[in-house]
């Protein structure tokens, strides 16, 4: 029997709100989402994305480049993967290894001539670019990087509608006036998505004379930086021109690795530092917590001042010094979670000194991640105050009943 349109249409949103959660999924197992932009192409915007994830890997991040630069994917060409085959089970595929912290996906993997241009329609790109955020199986990462395309169609929209939160972008730009225009109008982008500019690169600022060393300026350089400051961006340096960047896609090491010592190298090694300082723990960014003197520290999920039963989604956790008896004061600090997503509250609840949980309820894989870090979990717990509940566990006379969110 034919569908009736509207069912059609609410079968059509199922479907989406279904793949968005799988991408939520994915991407809630990486931990920082940055955006590589350019105003337009040819400006080496893949070239930094590269040399950026590698800079990262090298700082022993574990780090996913993701190429869906769908018109032009030089990210295979740039790392010297071209004959690299897909591995993929079931509906997963595996991102080719660079390194032991570096791995690479790029829509040029799936063509079969590198050269080939590729012709797909709106539709097409969306489903492909969907296709990779929900499908690669990257596991646990520290950062992806995402080679965009460049300027600032429906390419680079769609990917910061389903990436959902990227942490920001790098937007990269030669001195010249009719790039930089670009960058207005990509800063600009970012500023509608609400997308933090991490940083402006200005690449292929002077050329270094491989004899002497010597930085000649070929171009006015320059031009990105008084932009940058125009904008209210921050500036993250300038790339000189080097020859070697174009001969070290041939040996299939990332530039900055071979050639560790350049110019450009070092001007990349700092254009990563606001990166790395994303990756603060998120223990360091609960910076009014006190790391104090007590022999155990009790962590409680609140919902107006008692026990919330889906730890989860408290507004605050009550953690609690204690001597291990109940006789003795309690020390309590209220602390703000990070957004919830699956493994963050273990791991920054562990990084506080947490030992014990006291919740209402918890699903499984919850409760393994909480063993894993370490900390005792106590499941089935009343609703009532901190203190109160912290007596009761000290005392044993905490009354458990069942797991009440077990999901
Ligand atoms: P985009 O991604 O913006 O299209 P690419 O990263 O593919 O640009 O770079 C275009 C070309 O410029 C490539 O051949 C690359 O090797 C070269 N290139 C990029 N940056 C530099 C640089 N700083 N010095 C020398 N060559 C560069």
């Amino acid at each position: 029997m034919e569908k009736q349109p509207l069912e059609t249409e609410q079968d059509f949103k199922k479907q989406m709100e279904i793949e968005q959660q799988q991408i939520r999924l994915r991407m809630g197992r990486i931990k920082h989402k940055i955006l590589v932009l350019s105003g337009k192409g040819g400006v080496g915007k893949s070239t930094v994305a590269v040399n950026l994830a590698a800079s990262l890997a090298i700082n022993n991040k574990k780090v996913g480049l993701l190429d869906i630069d769908i018109h032009g994917p030089s990210i295979p060409k740039i790392l010297n993967l071209e004959d690299k085959k897909l591995v993929a089970f079931d509906d997963t595929i595996m991102p080719v290894p660079v390194s032991a912290n570096l791995a690479v996906m790029s829509i040029g993997f799936m063509l079969k001539d590198q050269d080939d241009p590729v012709i797909w329609r709106g539709p097409m790109k969306y489903q492909v670019i969907k296709q990779f955020l929900r499908d690669v199986e990257w596991s646990n990462l520290d950062y992806l990087i995402v080679d965009s395309p460049p300027g600032t169609g429906d390419e680079p929209l769609s990917i910061a509608q389903l990436i959902e939160k990227p942490d920001g972008a790098i937007i990269v730009t030669t001195p010249q006036q009719l790039a930089i225009t670009d960058v207005r109008k990509a800063v600009s982008f970012c500023r509608q998505l609400d997308i933090p500019v991490i940083g402006v690169i200005e690449n292929m600022s002077g050329f270094v004379c491989p004899q002497c060393g010597h930085n000649t300026d070929i171009f006015k350089s320059g031009g990105g930086e008084d932009m940058a400051i125009e904008m209210n961006v921050p500036f993250l340096g300038r790339i000189p021109i080097d020859p070697q960047i174009v001969s070290a896609c041939d040996s299939g090491e990332p530039y900055i690795q071979r050639y560790s010592q350049s110019q450009a190298a070092k001007a990349f090694n700092e254009a990563i530092k606001p990166i790395l300082a994303l990756d603060k723990s998120v223990f360091e960014k609960t910076n009014s917590f006190q790391k104090g003197d007590h022999k155990m520290r009790v962590a409680i999920p609140v919902n107006d001042g008692k026990l919330c039963q889906h730890f989860g989604h408290c507004e605050t956790f009550a953690v609690i010094d204690t001597e291990g008896d109940a006789t003795k004061p309690f020390k309590r600090q209220d602390v703000t979670p990070p957004p919830h997503e699956p493994g963050v509250l273990p791991k920054w609840l562990h990084e506080m000194g947490v030992n014990v949980i006291i919740a209402g309820g918890m699903g499984q894989r919850a409760k393994q991640l909480f063993d894993q870090n370490q900390i005792e979990v106590v499941i089935g717990a009343p609703v009532d105050t901190p203190e109160n509940l912290v007596s009761a566990y000290l005392n044993k006379t905490l009354q458990t009943g069942d797991n009440t969110c077990d999901h």
